[in-house]
């Protein structure tokens, strides 16, 4: 049985008085669990070279982060807006269209939606507390791995089929979402006040994004979550064995 390599787009943060690149480890621990080896890309790769990063990589994983710098979307900015890096959207946007060109499968989790959902043409809520209240507290401060609001998932969906589950409990830890859905996507999952909480592709290679964070039920073996990372590595090891 093949390994397939899944390309995650990575960070830069301040670590310790050095500038450091990584990705918050429950990333890399869910692909390599999902049985695939995972290869950090960090943002500071030039956007031109990003199909050159994709070489030998089966599938990526956008990862989550900064908002998005709205200008991407035609917005001005609100002030509520939060930290941007204009680097990794050049990068992850090259990278984003590098994939698709190549037929990878793409799994998105929260900045990585809002990213597929921009990159194909869509708008994003910049800040849900003040654009669009809500009963709903998708901005938490809870444990990472915190179920603290429920999410209904369209039936027969790929995401559905990922999840095995078409209602399920998730965390949730983001102030931005999807304004406008972009042609070319399908939501397949809303919360109750019906934000938008996952999407898929509706034509070519497997294309999934959620709002909220799988990778943070790495620690559960029996979270639903764990299948959409399996779900990638099946769409990666069939793009491996074409
Ligand atoms: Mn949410």
């Amino acid at each position: 049985m093949s390994v397939p390599r899944i390309a995650v787009s990575g960070v830069r943060r301040q670590w310790q008085g050095a500038g450091r690149t990584g990705v918050n480890a429950v990333y890399v621990d869910s692909v390599a669990s999902a049985g695939a080896v995972p290869v950090i890309l960090p943002p500071t790769i030039p956007p031109e070279h990003a199909a050159r990063a994709l070489e030998g990589v089966d599938g990526v994983l956008l990862s989550g982060g900064e908002d998005i710098d709205p200008t991407w979307y035609c917005m001005d900015p609100v002030p509520q807006l939060g930290a941007l890096d204009p680097a990794r959207d050049r990068f992850e946007f090259a990278l984003f269209a590098a994939a698709r060109e190549r037929g990878l499968p793409v799994l998105g989790i929260c900045r990585g939606l809002q990213l597929v959902n921009v990159a194909m043409g869509g708008v994003l809520w910049q800040d849900l507390p003040s654009e669009r209240p809500s009963a709903v507290q998708h901005d938490r401060r809870d444990a990472r791995d915190a179920r603290t609001h429920g999410v209904a998932v369209t039936a027969g969906t790929r995401t559905a089929d990922a999840l095995g589950a078409q209602a399920l409990s998730v965390n949730s830890f983001h102030h931005q979402g999807v304004r406008t859905l972009a042609g070319g996507l399908v939501a397949t999952a809303h919360a109750a006040d019906g934000l938008v909480e996952a999407f898929e592709g509706t034509e070519g290679a497997w294309l999934v994004a959620v709002q909220w964070h799988p990778e943070e039920m790495h620690g559960d073996p029996h979270a639903p979550d764990r299948g959409l990372f399996s779900a990638l590595v099946a769409a990666a090891r069939e793009a491996y064995c074409r």
